[in-house]
């Protein structure tokens, strides 16, 4: 028997990831799809919601601990906009069609929030990532942890790398665009990055396997 995470989500990109990531502690990640279980609602106006919801959701469904995430760009002249709209934001404004490809979508947001930015002098935004875990439906103590990635807005995308708003990122601290550093780079530094981290670390110190946790066959919390 191994210790099972199931991840609310079916990207098999942040699988690979977040599998990697928490090898340690002897968990095996399983996608919710895997399950059967469908995708849950995202109808709330804060990342911390809507990742609890997708958390509570594959934990409920599944019958085990589960992990969501909820990410997007928050610009400060914007109020936090796009936010958790971030990967509608363009849709949202009626600039592109609902059904159309990540290949339309991710350049009518970039030009769309360049509209919308256009008399505003502070360019300060961030990348946000918000990680949940749960150890059950009604877990009364969610893991949160929070990552953010720090830049300023350019007037035109620069670089070819990533996908969303990374060519509009100029990343002060690099001098290149968040599209313009090389993956490996942004894969160690971004806001996921630096939630994965954090996670682990609540994972480890608050799940209770901080000792020879890592090496039990099942969670401090389930019977052997
Ligand atoms: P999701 O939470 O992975 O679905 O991401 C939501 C949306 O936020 C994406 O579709 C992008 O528009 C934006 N976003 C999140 N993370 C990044 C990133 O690392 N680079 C660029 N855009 C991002």
């Amino acid at each position: 028997m191994s210790k099972q995470l199931i991840l609310a989500s079916n990207n098999a990109k942040k699988l690979r990831e977040l599998q990697a990531l928490i090898a340690p502690l002897g968990v095996e990640l399983v996608t919710q799809g895997a399950l059967g279980i469908p995708e849950a609602e995202e109808p709330h106006v804060t990342f911390v919601e809507n990742a609890l919801a997708k958390a509570r959701h594959a934990a409920r469904l599944g019958g085990g601990p589960a992990l969501a995430d909820d990410s997007g760009l928050c610009v400060n002249a914007l109020g936090g906009a796009p936010g958790v709209r971030s990967a509608r934001y363009a849709v949202d404004a009626g600039r592109v069609a609902e059904g159309a490809g990540r290949e339309h979508i991710d350049p009518a947001n970039n030009a769309w929030l360049l509209e919308q930015m256009a008399t505003h002098t502070d360019r300060q935004a961030h990348f946000t990532c918000l990680l949940v875990a749960v150890r059950h439906a009604e877990d009364p103590e969610p893991l949160i942890a929070e990552g953010h990635w720090c830049g300023q807005l350019l007037h035109a995308p620069q670089g070819e790398h990533g996908f969303g708003y990374d060519p509009l990122l100029w990343l002060p601290e690099h001098q290149l665009s968040a599209a313009q550093l090389p993956p490996e780079i942004k894969n160690a530094v971004s806001h996921r990055a630096l939630a994965c981290q954090q996670l682990l670390q609540l994972i480890t110190a608050r799940w209770g396997l901080g000792t020879d946790g890592a090496t039990a066959t099942h969670w401090p919390w389930q019977s052997a």
